[in-house]
């Protein structure tokens, strides 16, 4: 009972792939992150979340207003 040392969970990051202490991670979108990795990985997620969300709706709403506006163009020509 003398060497009592201090066992760390060793927990590899999800982008590196190197094994750092549980402290030194962070948990980001559901994986595991070193220090070093943090700035980039935050900013691709930044990035995938910001360009993948948003402007697909957009296209998406503008094509539905475009091809609502063709309609009535439509109607309108066949009426007259
Ligand atoms: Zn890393």
């Amino acid at each position: 009972m003398s060497q009592q040392a201090p066992v760390q969970t060793l927990l590899a990051c999800s982008q590196c792939g190197r094994d750092f202490p549980h402290s030194d991670l962070v948990q980001l979108a559901g994986n595991w992150v070193c220090a070093d990795c943090k700035p980039a990985f935050i900013s691709r997620v930044m990035a995938s979340g910001a360009a993948g969300a948003s402007p697909m709706g957009w296209h998406y709403g503008g094509f539905w207003i475009r091809f609502g506006a063709r309609l009535i163009d439509g109607f309108l020509l066949a009426i007259v």
